[in-house]
């Protein structure tokens, strides 16, 4: 039976609002190294390359407004609006010669070039290449929203679909799987000309890399399978149709869907939806499941978070070392077929060793066995302090980067 509290799928439609005037925005620099010419008080055109990531698969970062650099740490530079001065025909900021990141960015073209030349020209443009030039002979498209309460892929597949075309065209031409699919939610109607259709229950955590990837194939094994959110096949869209590096983001944020500049930050969103918080309010970065709450509200959005979730006090039980009680419930909701309760033990006892015998790698993080605990033990925080103990990535760490 389907449970209402983890479906994929929204009844009614949820338009995404375009957020151009954003004054202010913070950019993470994660594992990029910005450039020299990055300083406070230096003017920025929209697109002006700010860092540069040393790997030929993750994306460089861009201003994602015309501004002026307000604040510069060595993990963020935050941007505050300030248009480009005019030039005498009063038209673009042709005339904003102060700096080399002042310069307007020009539009590239991807006529002609090969495979290589692609990739590297897309990295250029902030796009992380990787998932779409792995080798595979399955190319699958998960077009699931990730979580519950993230609603944002019917809304792209209904009325972004010629920038979902844009970005699929130019998958093809970095990918030559021999078979590219479509993974829909039942009853969804989408579709892109070269690739297979497979519907698939919206129910988390289908929309999950192994669950889904077993879905679709009927295999545990991954290994000539790719699989890359629609997000991202939107991400490329956005650039294959502009020629211009990669701005804006597309995120469900406290229940309405946003394409936002890059670096907009959390307290935008409340001020924009007139949400005020109270002490004990949390603020999730990600889905409901798998996120992390943030410590600040001027953390701003990066290309890999693509929601922002409000929890207000007391609507879920608090998280405790409490003990377990052997219910078992765990077990049975658990996708991977793990024993999440012995891991938990293990973990909260420091007996790591003990939980990579039980299999802590194969965990997805995919939250159902925290969720359904009745004595709200914190599961996830033990299995990602025991990974962080034996040297294993965790979810955050594979956003880390990108
Ligand atoms: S988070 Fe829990 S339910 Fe999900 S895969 Fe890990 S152990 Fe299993
Ligand atoms: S659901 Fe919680 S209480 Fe029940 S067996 Fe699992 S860890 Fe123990």
């Amino acid at each position: 039976m389907k449970d209402k509290r983890f479906t994929l799928v929204s009844d009614t439609p949820c338009p995404i609002t375009v957020l151009n005037d954003i004054p202010l925005v913070r950019l993470q620099f994660g594992e990029r190294t910005p450039l020299t010419s990055v300083k406070k008080r230096v003017r920025v055109a929209k697109g002006a390359l700010l860092a540069e990531h040393g790997s030929p698969n993750v994306g460089d970062m861009h201003a994602s407004i015309d501004g002026v650099i307000k604040d510069l740490t060595a993990s963020y530079v935050e941007i505050q609006y300030e248009g480009l001065p005019l030039d005498v025909a009063g038209t673009a900021a042709a005339a904003a010669k102060d700096t080399e990141l002042a310069r307007p960015v020009e539009p590239v073209s991807f006529d002609g070039l090969d495979e290589i030349e692609l990739g590297k020209t897309l990295k250029r443009l902030g796009i992380a290449i990787r998932p779409f030039t792995r080798p595979c002979e399955l190319f699958i498209i998960n077009c699931l929203n990730p979580e519950p309460g993230m609603l944002y892929t019917q809304e792209l597949l209904a009325v972004h679909m010629p920038v979902i075309e844009a970005g699929f065209s130019l998958v093809r031409r970095l990918n030559n799987a021999p078979e590219f699919v479509l993974a829909l939610p039942e009853g969804g109607s989408a579709s892109l000309e070269g690739a297979g259709v497979r519907h698939v229950s919206p129910q988390y955590p289908n929309s999950l890399a192994r669950p889904l990837i077993k879905i679709v194939t009927g295999a545990e094994r991954t290994k000539h399978v790719t699989l890359v959110r629609l997000h991202n096949i939107f991400q490329l869209g956005l650039v294959a149709r502009s020629g211009l590096p990669l701005t804006e983001q597309v995120a469900t944020v406290f229940g309405k869907n946003y394409l936002a500049p890059l670096g907009t930050p959390v307290q935008t969103f409340l001020d924009i939806q007139g949400f005020k918080l109270e002490s004990g309010d949390s603020v999730i970065l990600g889905g409901a499941m798998r996120g992390v709450a943030i410590s600040g509200l001027r953390r701003g959005l990066r290309k890999v978070d693509d929601a922002i979730q409000f929890i207000p006090k007391g609507s879920r039980p608090e998280l405790e070392d409490n003990p377990c009680i052997n219910c078992g419930a765990c077990v049975l909701v658990c996708p991977m077929r793990l024993r999440p309760n012995m891991l938990s033990r293990y973990a909260e006892f420091g007996q790591y060793e003990s939980c990579r015998k039980e299999q802590l790698a194969t965990c997805i993080e995919c939250g159902m066995c925290g969720w359904i605990c009745p004595a709200c033990r914190p599961m996830q925080q033990y299995f990602r302090m025991a990974k962080l103990q034996l040297g294993m990535p965790t979810f955050q760490h594979r956003l880390r980067g990108q």
